[in-house]
């Protein structure tokens, strides 16, 4: 589960600094403690701690790695951007 979401956050970060890459300027995407859509903004809430004492949710994902709740919101904003870039 934790991988197929990590795989999801991956590929967004992927796509974005592809985007990024091919526009000189933007906003870069920085983990910021909630959902980086912007039709969803949660707050990520920190159900534990790693072994290394940095805050995780359920899913083990590191909250100061965390991008996006799910699939769906990394997909979400992949879309946004692509609509975006094609104006
Ligand atoms: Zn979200």
């Amino acid at each position: 589960m934790a991988d197929e979401i990590d795989l999801a956050n991956e590929q967004a970060e992927r796509f974005l600094k592809q985007s990024l890459a091919n526009r000189s300027t933007g906003p870069k995407l920085q983990p910021c403690g909630h959902c980086q859509n912007p039709n969803c903004e949660l707050p990520f809430d920190a159900a534990g701690k790693d072994g290394e004492g940095h805050e995780i949710d359920e899913q083990g994902i590191r909250i100061d790695a965390k991008l996006f709740c799910d699939k769906t919101c990394a997909d979400e904003y992949t879309e946004l951007l692509r609509l975006r870039g094609r104006r």
